[in-house]
C-alpha cells in the first residue's frame, strides 16, 4: 500500500464496498468492536453493510461515527479527493476537485476543508537542532481605493532536516513572535538562524539569545550553515500555492491552509501518507461532528 499511484489508488477503491472495507481495517486492526459498549461479540449483517453488537444491540456500519458518515458522496470520491490533496505539492482548489470529481463547488469546497481539517497537527513536537525563522506576508491586494493593506504575518519555522511550522500572526511585533517561538522551539534548540530583523532579538529570551546566529540579506544569502533559506523556499512554495491554487485565500481559512501545507511539506517522505490521511480523517470526525454536520446544510 505504500507510494501508490494514482491508476493503484483507483483500482483499489473502485467503489464503495471497497473503501468501506479499507475503513473497516485501519479503524478496527484488532477486529469490529461496538463503538457504543466496546463490546467485541459483534456480527456483520452482510446485506446492509453492518454490524450489531451482540451485548446491546446496537447496529452500526464501518462509517459510523466517523467523518464518512451521513455524507451524500460516495466514499470513494472522498479518497480519490484525499489522495489528491496528498500528492499535489502546492494543494488544489476547490474549483480543481469540483472539475476532476464532477461534483458541485459548495461540495468540492466542503470536502477539502474537511479533508485539511483533519491534517492538522494536533500535538506538534517542539523543534530543535538548528532552526530557522522568518516572516513573510500574504494576501491583501493593494487597491488604490483601499489604501489599507490587509496582509496577513506569517511566521515560518523549519528545523533543519525536519518539520516546517507556518503560523499566522496576529502582527510582526516582538511580543507576538516571541509567544510563537516559545509555543513551537524546545529546550533542545542549538542554532537559531533569523535576517537581521529587529524583531528578533527582543522576541528571544537569555537562553536563545546564545544561540542566535544573522544573516544580513542586503549583503549575502549565505554565510556557510548561516542561512534562511530552507524556510523562504517554504515561503515561496506557499505564495505559489495561494497565488496559483487558491488564488484568494480568506484570512480566517489562512490557518487551515497553512495547516495542509506543512502536513503535507512533512510527510514529503512519508511512503503511507494516503494510509495516514485516511486514519485522521477517522479519528477526526468524533471531535468535529457536531461542527460539520452543522455546516452540512451548505453542501449542495
Ligand atoms: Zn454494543
Amino acid at each position: 500500500m505504500d507510494d501508490m499511484n494514482l491508476v493503484e489508488l483507483v483500482q483499489q477503491f473502485a467503489d464503495d464496498e471497497k473503501c468501506r472495507a479499507y475503513i473497516e481495517a485501519l479503524r478496527w486492526p484488532k477486529g469490529v468492536t461496538c463503538p457504543r459498549c466496546k463490546g467485541e461479540k459483534v456480527y456483520s449483517i452482510l446485506k446492509r453493510d453492518q454490524f450489531v453488537c451482540d451485548s446491546c444491540s446496537y447496529q452500526f456500519s464501518a462509517t459510523a461515527g466517523t467523518i464518512f458518515h451521513d455524507t451524500h458522496l460516495p466514499l470513494w470520491k472522498w479518497f480519490l479527493a484525499t489522495y489528491l490533496l496528498c500528492e499535489s505539492r502546492k494543494g488544489m482548489s476547490a474549483n480543481q476537485i469540483k472539475r476532476m470529481l464532477g461534483i458541485s463547488y459548495k461540495t468540492a469546497w466542503y470536502l477539502c476543508h474537511r479533508i485539511r481539517k483533519a491534517m492538522q497537527e494536533t500535538a506538534p513536537e517542539p523543534l530543535g537542532g538548528t532552526v530557522e525563522i522568518d516572516e513573510t506576508y500574504v494576501g491583501g491586494k493593494k487597491r488604490r481605493w483601499r489604501p489599507k493593506s490587509v496582509k496577513q504575518v506569517v511566521i515560518g519555522i523549519r528545523q533543519r532536516n525536519g518539520d516546517l511550522r507556518l503560523i499566522r500572526a496576529k502582527d510582526a511585533t516582538s511580543a507576538t513572535v516571541r509567544d510563537i517561538i516559545n509555543a513551537n522551539l524546545g529546550s533542545h534548540v542549538e542554532v537559531i538562524v533569523t535576517d537581521e530583523s529587529a524583531i528578533y532579538p527582543w522576541a528571544l529570551n537569555k537562553m536563545q539569545t546564545n544561540k542566535h546566529r544573522t544573516i544580513n540579506h542586503t549583503r549575502q544569502y549565505a554565510h556557510g550553515d548561516v542561512h534562511t533559506n530552507t524556510v523562504e523556499s517554504a515561503f515561496s512554495l506557499l505564495k505559489r500555492g495561494i497565488v496559483g491554487t487558491w488564488h484568494k485565500v480568506d484570512a480566517k481559512h489562512l490557518p487551515a491552509y497553512l495547516d495542509e501545507m506543512c502536513f503535507r511539506f512533512n510527510n514529503r517522505k512519508n511512503p503511507y501518507l494516503f494510509r495516514d490521511t485516511i486514519i485522521k480523517l477517522i479519528a477526526s470526525s468524533n471531535i468535529e461532528y457536531k461542527e460539520l454536520t452543522a455546516k452540512e446544510q451548505d453542501v449542495a
